[in-house]
């Protein structure tokens, strides 16, 4: 029998109350952005048109008493009074977690003004209704005055956090918690030496034919395979769902209902099959998260770094594979009996991997990707840092372009304004997360296959338990729980680095070309 002294019991009752308070909030506040969500899932799938006004209100009201709800001064109290107990707690104890998690949201929240926030986020819908307008008209000057105006308005975000080493540092905090300028510079500059040789060997060669990759392929049939895959690696349809939209992406409202959307074109076969592998892999980190975080800020992924190597590591590295294909191709024949049965799973396999230059980031290979956000993060260090202008951006944009794709894009539409991310948010902080994930979704996978080399084996098999195993085991069921440096240290016993990345793509494309050895 354990007697506690009475004056211990009662802190520990007062602290059980207490935290017992702060999930209560934290789970009415989840309720009301789950609530949001699905409004917005709503407008991006079945909405009429006309009914946009009345959503966009609907979700402005929802989100601003979510957000007063988690600045309340009570919430911070909370969390204050809480800070001994959590001390005395091992760090990686869910409770512990759960506090210093929060702690980190609430004081990011609570830094910047509401005024602020209502001004930027006007802001953002103005500007990007004139990024509409300037795209559709080729017209950069339309847009110039707003972007101005963001810039200002992202480098007046950064001075509510003083003390930062770089003015972009807090904006990547925003999707990148603790990842710095100082850090991913010199990883980015590393990764680009690297890369531009290898894009430059692949491009003296002659470029993979993916003709048999845009026949007709009807939808409902793309439809039904996708949903086959997915089902077979391991998406639960009573946990999700997929239906079409415009730009593809996963949403969820709890663990046990994170849904999926595709597009498909009847002329691509592989817009459809490989966004629906992509946004599978963002569900199954979240359906993957302890049930105990569920309508916690332990749920969810760490970081968009984090989310991003998930659905790249599902998409490339098992999804691009030559195993996977072994597998799934002469299921995909069986489908598409008129166009695939002449084609062998070699020019299949070629197809799916071409690999060439071009001036469309959502359209960029695995080898090419990276070299598009590498040239959008620096551009935004520049302009943060007041090297260029504004208005010298497009000139800026193209003069990249040249240097590391050796392509001039033939207008501002699909050079300096293809992307929507700085129309709509801020300048900084936008990119680097698609660089970061790809690079840790091959380090995970490097982990992976040294946990267990008959990964590779299984998934020819069409046998995924494995590596989803794994994956739920280190990555998934963590939730937020730690932050995307941790986590890499853990799963992989090594920070961040370029060379899984760099290893995975001179091993796989050198089967199709030659790759000098620049070292
Ligand atoms: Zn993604």
């Amino acid at each position: 029998m354990i007697i506690r002294h009475p004056q211990i019991m009662h802190v520990f009752d007062q602290n059980a109350t207490k935290f017992a308070l702060l999930k209560t909030r934290l789970s009415e506040i989840n309720d009301i952005e789950s609530a949001a969500a699905l409004l917005h899932w709503d407008q991006a799938t079945y909405m009429p048109v006309r009914g946009a006004t009345a959503r966009g209100r609907q979700l402005a009201t929802l989100k601003q008493i979510s957000h007063e709800k988690f600045i309340d001064p009570a919430i911070g109290e909370l969390l204050e009074d809480l800070r001994p107990w959590e001390a005395n707690l091992p760090y990686d104890d869910p409770a512990a977690s759960l506090i210093r998690v929060t702690r980190k949201d609430y004081d990011r929240a609570v830094r910047v003004s509401s005024e602020f926030m209502a001004k930027l986020s006007r802001h953002q819908a103005n500007c990007y209704e004139a990024w509409v307008k300037a795209k559709a008209e080729n017209n950069f000057a339309i847009v110039q005055p707003y972007l101005e105006k963001t810039l200002e308005l992202s480098q007046e975000y950064s001075e509510f956090f003083p003390g930062n080493q770089h003015i972009a540092d807090p904006l990547i905090s925003l999707s990148d918690d603790g990842m710095t300028v100082a850090q991913l510079r010199p990883l980015f500059a590393e990764f680009r030496q690297e890369l531009v040789p290898i894009v430059d060997a692949i491009a003296s060669q002659p470029i993979a034919d993916d003709i048999c990759l845009h026949q007709d392929f009807p939808e409902h049939q793309q439809l039904e395979f996708c949903r086959t895959i997915i089902e077979r690696i391991g998406y639960d349809f009573t946990r999700g769902r997929q239906d079409k939209t415009l730009h593809p992406f996963m949403i969820n409202f709890s663990i046990d209902d994170a849904r999926i959307t595709t597009r498909v074109y009847e002329n691509n076969l592989t817009q459809a099959l490989f966004s629906t592998i992509h946004e599978m892999g963002h569900a199954l980190y979240e359906m993957g998260n302890s049930p105990d975080f569920e309508g916690t800020p332990l749920a969810g992924g760490i970081s968009s770094g984090v989310h991003e190597s998930q659905s790249r590591l599902w998409e490339n590295l098992v999804g691009h594979s030559r195993g996977f294909w072994e597998c799934f191709y002469p299921q995909l024949q069986g489908v598409f009996l008129r166009q695939l049965s002449q084609v062998s799973i070699h020019k299949f396999y070629r197809a799916i991997n071409k690999v060439a230059r071009s001036l469309i980031r959502t359209d960029a290979d695995e080898v090419t990707y990276n070299l598009h956000v590498m040239i959008r993060f620096e551009l935004e260090l520049d302009l943060l840092e007041g090297k260029i202008s504004v208005r010298d951006l497009p000139e800026a944009w193209n003069e990249s372009y040249r240097r590391d794709l050796h392509l001039i894009p033939p207008n501002d539409s699909i050079g300096v304004m293809q992307d929507v991310h700085w129309y709509v948010g801020t300048i900084g902080g936008m990119f680097q997360g698609y660089a970061i994930g790809n690079l840790m979704s091959a380090q995970f996978y490097e982990a992976a296959l040294k946990f267990d080399p008959e990964i590779p084996v299984e998934i020819e098999q069409g046998n995924f338990n494995l590596l989803h195993n794994w994956l739920k085991e280190n990555i998934y069921q963590h939730g937020r729980k730690y932050t995307a440096t941790e986590i890499m240290e853990r799963v992989t016993g090594s920070p961040l680095s370029i060379q899984p990345f760099i290893r995975y793509i001179r091993q796989k494309y050198g089967d199709f070309y030659s790759l000098r050895n620049e070292n």
